[in-house]
């Protein structure tokens, strides 16, 4: 049986409707227990939901977090979450704001750099018009000509300390595995190999934290991260005793990440899946 715990639908910045997205993910690429995990919303979750039931796949309710770690944006994925939280459903408003504002922001940072209107096509180009993400501004910025890829994207704009990068004020990581265990889900701590730290001994005190948060697991295989990295991640969850995960974190297709299911897979000798943990 395929797993993939990690996907994202046009409810943030994927490209499929989560249904379409279900439908390609257990037909076409034949997984058969999914969680859909969008960025600050559960928006697309009942339609992932009725999609999964009605193909005969296994569905996880599931939720990406934004936080902030040493100010570095670190993601705190949710399964088995309560989509009707009214705490989880207030922080993730104010998230909406949040990012609204962020994009307000980096749209008058692009036009000062000499490329207007970013906002405006970023805001075109999303779905919940709520929840704007920067790949939404990174895929305006390649449709214009402005840069190559995605990737470049962020490599000049877009990432961490670039110039129309601007921090948004996510919660803390303590406080995503809050809202997640009030939510009655697992915490698990995304895609740790992805995190760009000044110093190297950061990733470790970043996942002290997340455990002495109540974070139950964490992504061992990520399709956004090296798989040489899963080693690491294997000995930080028998270190803490902590469950394993695996996602694709896909988002559409012709993107830089595997598609859905084909990230790899948990395997025997690993710690237990976090699966163990849902009913
Ligand atoms: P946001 O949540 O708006 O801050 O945007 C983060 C999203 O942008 C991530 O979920 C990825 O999809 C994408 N992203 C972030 N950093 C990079 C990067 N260096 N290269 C490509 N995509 C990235
Ligand atoms: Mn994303
Ligand atoms: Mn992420
Ligand atoms: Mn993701």
């Amino acid at each position: 049986m395929i797993i993939d715990l990690h996907m994202h639908s046009t409810a943030s910045d994927g490209g499929m409707t989560p249904g379409e997205l279900v439908e390609f993910v257990v037909v076409r690429q034949q997984v058969g227990v999914l969680a859909l995990t969008d960025h600050d919303t559960v928006a697309g979750v009942a339609q992932a939901r009725e999609a999964a039931d009605r193909l005969g796949a296994r569905f996880i309710a599931g939720i990406e977090i934004s936080t902030l770690w040493a100010r570095t944006n670190v993601h705190i994925v949710g399964l088995g979450i309560d989509i009707g939280n009214a705490v989880l459903l207030e922080t993730m408003a104010a998230s909406r704001i949040k990012r609204d504002r962020r994009a307000v922001d980096m749209g008058r940072r692009l036009a000062e750099l000499g490329m207007p209107g970013m906002y405006e096509a970023a805001l075109a180009r999303s779905t919940d018009k709520t929840n704007i993400s920067r790949l939404h501004f990174a895929r305006c910025m390649v449709e214009s000509g402005i840069v190559a890829g995605v990737q470049q994207a962020f490599d000049k704009y877009l990432g961490v300390g670039r110039p129309a990068y601007v921090e948004a004020p996510w919660g803390t990581v303590a406080q995503a595995v809050e809202l997640i265990r009030g939510a009655g889900g697992v915490a698990v701590l995304a895609h740790p190999g992805r995190y760009k730290f000044a110093e190297p001994w950061q990733a470790d005190a970043l996942v002290e934290d997340f455990v002495g948060a109540g974070g139950l697991a964490i992504e061992a295989v990520s399709g956004s991260q090296s798989p040489v990295f899963t080693e690491r991640c294997l000995a930080w969850a028998r270190k803490y005793d902590l469950k394993v995960s695996t996602g694709s974190d896909f988002h559409n297709i012709g993107g830089f990440r595997p598609l859905p299911g084909c990230q790899g897979q948990l395997t025997d000798d690993m710690p237990g899946c976090v699966l163990e943990l849902l009913d």
